[in-house]
């Protein structure tokens, strides 16, 4: 029914009329008929939830509100009746709302509109009203207005967090597409077009596969897709395209969005753009292995001395080897190979030797990019321990080689474990010895020890223990600090190095002092058996 047909009676009369808040609006002579219609209509509007008010047209003053008033404002209906709504209108709403209700409300005669409203205790609540005028049906003079308020609070409160949302997901600086459910593109966020340069596109000539490289795509469909239709949330590294040449490499989180009555109606997905992430890793990794090889240059260099003297003894050896065979047969015409067989091979055994090590040092110091093998850790310490010896003998200390079991296999980086068990043992070296120039023979030197077995969780476990003074108080937390160094001449990167180095094979590395005395690092990495694929 609508209300305005109704004439207006007396609007002033009716002013406290709770009882019938409505029978101004029917003529005298359709009294008896509309009797009961102006009842429910009065027990209507005082039993709505909604407000329902009558005000004059100039000022807006209340003629009539309904109970829900005091729900609604906080106000008793007696104590509203003579407000004018102006009056209790938000300060930036009045000025809009006086703007525009002439025109809306007395022009069309209907007006919705939506804004905040003084409550009793002061506060501002959101109200969302329609608001009809009601005219005389002969001269057409505008005699009240009749309003339905509702409290709208809610609705405005979700519709702020979604435009926030919105707002969000708009100037994020990730990708964010929504994508239909036979995979066609539907939204494409601002990052998203300019970072996969699809702005010239239209969304709707777009689908999934348009955003991906084939790899991406194929990974995303055969995996991704599956998962979050199953409820599972889904994330991983992929690259993605559109118009570019080149793929970018991102962080993708892929969701699934069910309506209420469990109908997929869309996935989204949030992508985080990891070139410059990518990069920076990139640029940290060459750092480190420009430090790393730096490092083994440093250790060969303070072996250096000795390594010459290493080289030395089988040169010394060869030309001796030589002298003794040009003595012996440089008068005689004729030789028996019997005879030069002998010295022969001990020349060239000898000569192998000494390109052995320089074949081992030219390794060592050769900058490669890292390979993961199979190495047997008896193969590989004998060796080592001939690569300090010099060292060793001038610090006046034995290093002893207890790797026994031929079975001990881990995959590593050769150079990188070298260079790792070769640092454990110089410090080893430095700790326990004593440079001294006299040369007693009958002392007891003390010992550096490279041992490995099986710990209790499979993996290797590989410690050099040696016979120093320990590792002090003060120093135990800051070992593996980049440079810190308690030596005159120290640089302080081999335990740090040793360190990361360990860490990116997926094992530990730590150091205890041992109850004998002297230090003890051990260092774990993953166990592989010979005949095992890895
Ligand atoms: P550098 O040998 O140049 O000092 P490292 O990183 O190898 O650098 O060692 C850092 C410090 O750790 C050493 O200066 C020393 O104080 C301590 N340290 C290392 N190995 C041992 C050890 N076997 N016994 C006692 N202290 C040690």
């Amino acid at each position: 029914m609508l209300l305005s047909q109704y004439t207006i009676s007396n609007p002033t009369d009716s002013q406290c009329d709770m009882t019938e808040p409505f029978s101004h609006l029917v003529q005298p002579s359709d009294l008896t008929r509309d009797a009961e219609r102006n009842r429910l209509l009065a027990e209507m509007a005082e039993q709505s939830t909604d407000m329902i008010s009558r005000h004059t047209p100039e000022d807006w003053r209340f003629i009539y509100a309904s109970p829900a008033v005091t729900h609604l404002l906080g106000y008793e209906v007696d104590e509203i009746i003579g407000l004018s709504a102006y009056e209790l209108y938000h300060p930036d709403d009045v000025e809009d709302f006086k703007r525009r209700s002439p025109t809306v409300s007395y022009e069309r005669g209907l007006y919705t509109h939506t804004y905040r409203f003084r409550r009793k205790d002061g506060q501002y609540t959101w109200l969302e009203s329609t608001s009809r005028s009601i005219r005389d049906q002969d001269t057409g003079e505008l005699k009240e207005i009749l309003v339905v308020s509702r409290d709208a609070s809610h609705r405005i409160e979700t519709e702020q967090a979604n435009q926030r949302l919105a707002r969000v997901l708009e100037r994020t600086s990730d990708l964010v597409t929504f994508i239909t459910p036979d995979l066609k593109v539907s939204h494409l966020n601002e990052a998203a077009q300019n970072t996969l340069l699809l702005h010239q596109i239209k969304n709707d000539q777009l689908n999934l596969a348009n955003l991906l490289t084939k790899e991406s795509f194929d990974v995303l469909s055969e995996q991704g897709l599956p998962a979050v239709k199953e409820g599972k949330p889904w994330c991983a590294e992929l690259n993605m395209q559109g118009g570019r040449q080149e793929a970018i490499p991102v962080l993708l989180e892929l969701l699934a969005h069910y309506s209420f009555h469990g109908q997929l109606e869309y996935f989204s997905l949030v992508a985080r753009d990891l070139s410059e992430t990518k990069q920076v890793q990139a640029e940290l990794k060459r750092y480190q292995d420009e430090i790393n090889h730096a490092s083994r240059l440093v250790a060969v260099g303070e072996l250096a001395s000795g390594l010459a003297h290493e080289l030395n003894q089988p040169l010394t050896a060869i030309v001796n080897y030589v002298s003794g065979i040009q003595r012996r047969f440089g008068n005689q015409d004729q030789i028996a190979w019997s005879e030069l067989a002998f010295p022969l091979k001990k020349v060239s055994d000898t000569a192998m030797r000494a390109g052995s090590l320089i074949h081992r040092i030219m390794n060592f110091t050769r900058k490669q990019e890292p390979h993961r093998e199979l190495i047997r850790l008896s193969d590989v310490v004998p060796d080592l321990i001939e690569f300090c010896a010099a060292k060793a003998e001038k610090h006046q200390v034995r290093v002893v080689n207890r790797v026994k079991d031929t079975s001990l296999c881990v995959y590593a980086d050769r150079i990188q474990l070298e260079q790792i068990l070769l640092n454990l043992m110089i410090n080893g070296i430095e700790a326990s010895g004593t440079i001294s120039e006299s040369d007693n023979k009958d002392a007891v030197w003390p010992e550096v020890e490279v041992s490995a077995c099986l710990d209790n969780e499979g993996q290797v476990q590989i410690s050099v223990s040696d016979e120093g003074e320990g590792i002090a108080e003060d120093v135990q937390d800051r070992l593996f600090e980049q440079f810190f160094t308690t030596k005159p001449k120290g640089l302080g990167m081999g335990l740090a190095i040793s360190h990361s180095l360990v860490e990116s094979h997926g094992g530990q590395l730590w150091a205890e002092n041992r109850l004998t005395g002297g230090a003890c690092f051990s260092f774990t990495l993953k166990h592989v058996r010979e005949d095992r694929d890895r």
